[in-house]
């Protein structure tokens, strides 16, 4: 299937100039909270208001959303500020209450983009009626499930489309509550290249120190968009408390931002990235060289273990390994962190060559 750039058109029709600004609360709590928080949000960028109305909860006894007494909210805020509003569904009766009340934008989570079955429902219950569906990644970094799930809508007659890369839930990750997978980002945009692609930097940070960081890598891989949660009081918020941030905090944030151009056709600036290109390449074919010679070293390690009966795994061989890399990388100013993964590759790759050592 092929996404084309009518599928974002949508994007100027609707007049969301680059970048999109969705905005609001994780969830909507009472119509004061709505009201208010709308209001301030009108004088920022902010050009789309968000708020579940509908929460999925990892385990029951949170705060479920208030259902479909809220929708008439989201209807005030369109009429008295002009924004635009979207909320999540995840099942077809939520589609049919949200299209009843007007919602311009629908979007999925991450806990329904995981399941095929759930997410052709909803397909099927768009049928007929073309609203851009904004479809966040699954939890678990599956692309084809991400791909599949935009597939379902498109099939359905859904041709304003658009995804949401809000991080992938890992066991114990410290320093985010759902790390970003940029490059699995950058798979999806090579696969769909005119899907509009927005990052929702409050579910990966969790918290809000770090928003800006993530915002700001996410502009600099020529995303169109964020969805930011926003909250009037974000301490007492019913959900989410710890990732929201009040109006204000998003305006300093988008002025913060450094908002980059696609591209420059000023001859200095195409020359330099020409070079610099070129050394990249060069470098990048050393270093497949490097790693061949490497390999073929593990093979011949591999022989010499295989002919003695010896285990391929030498834990301690492999904890020295990291430990003496992880030092090097320190020292010459790499991040320990990222030698280690790719050093991660390299070891099982070199367990496998081993292995088919005969
Ligand atoms: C949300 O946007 O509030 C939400 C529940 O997001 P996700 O599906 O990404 O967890
Ligand atoms: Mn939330």
């Amino acid at each position: 299937m092929e996404i084309t750039k009518e599928n974002r058109k949508w994007l100027d029709d609707m007049n969301l100039s680059h970048p999109i600004v969705i905005a609001g609360p994780c969830s909507a709590e009472t119509e004061d909270q709505v009201m208010k928080t709308a209001h301030l949000l009108k004088n920022t960028d902010a050009n789309v208001y968000r708020a579940g109305i509908w929460k999925p909860r990892t385990r029951p006894g949170g705060f479920e959303g208030v259902g479909e007494i809220g929708l008439p909210w989201l209807k005030r805020v369109k009429e008295e500020t002009g924004m635009l509003v979207t909320t999540e569904v995840g099942n077809a009766n939520h589609v049919e209450l949200a299209l009843k009340h007007g919602i311009d934008i629908l979007w999925i989570g991450a806990r329904t983009t995981v399941n095929p079955f759930v997410v052709q429902e909803i397909a099927d219950a768009l049928k007929g009626v073309d609203i851009p569906v904004l479809v966040k990644n699954p939890v678990n970094p599956d692309l084809p499930l991400w791909l599949g799930a935009v597939e379902r809508f498109q099939a359905a007659g859904i041709s304003q489309l658009g995804v949401i890369h809000r991080g992938f839930s890992t066991y114990n990750s410290l320093h985010y509550r759902n790390k970003p997978k940029w490059h699995l980002a950058i798979e999806l945009q090579k696969e769909f290249p005119n899907l509009p692609l927005i990052i929702d930097p409050s579910h990966i940070c969790g918290r809000r120190d770090t928003l800006l960081d993530v915002s700001q890598t996410a502009l600099d891989l020529n995303y169109d968009g964020f969805m930011v949660e926003t909250h009037i009081d974000p301490d007492n918020a019913w959900s989410d408390a710890k990732q929201q941030i009040t109006p204000a905090q998003l305006a300093q944030m988008t002025s913060d931002l450094k908002i980059r151009l696609k591209s420059s056709s000023k001859e200095e600036f195409q020359r330099k990235l020409m070079m610099y290109r070129k050394e990249l390449d060069l470098l990048d074919s050393n270093l497949i060289d490097l790693l061949k010679d490497r390999m073929g070293i593990s093979e011949q390690i591999g022989r010499l273990k295989h002919n003695e009966n010896v285990a391929i795994l030498q834990s301690g061989r492999w904890a020295d390994i990291l430990a003496t890399i992880g030092e090097d990388a320190e020292e010459k100013g790499l991040s320990r962190e990222f030698i280690e993964e790719i050093f991660k590759a390299i070891h099982v790759e070199s367990i496998n060559i081993q292995h088919n050592v005969k």
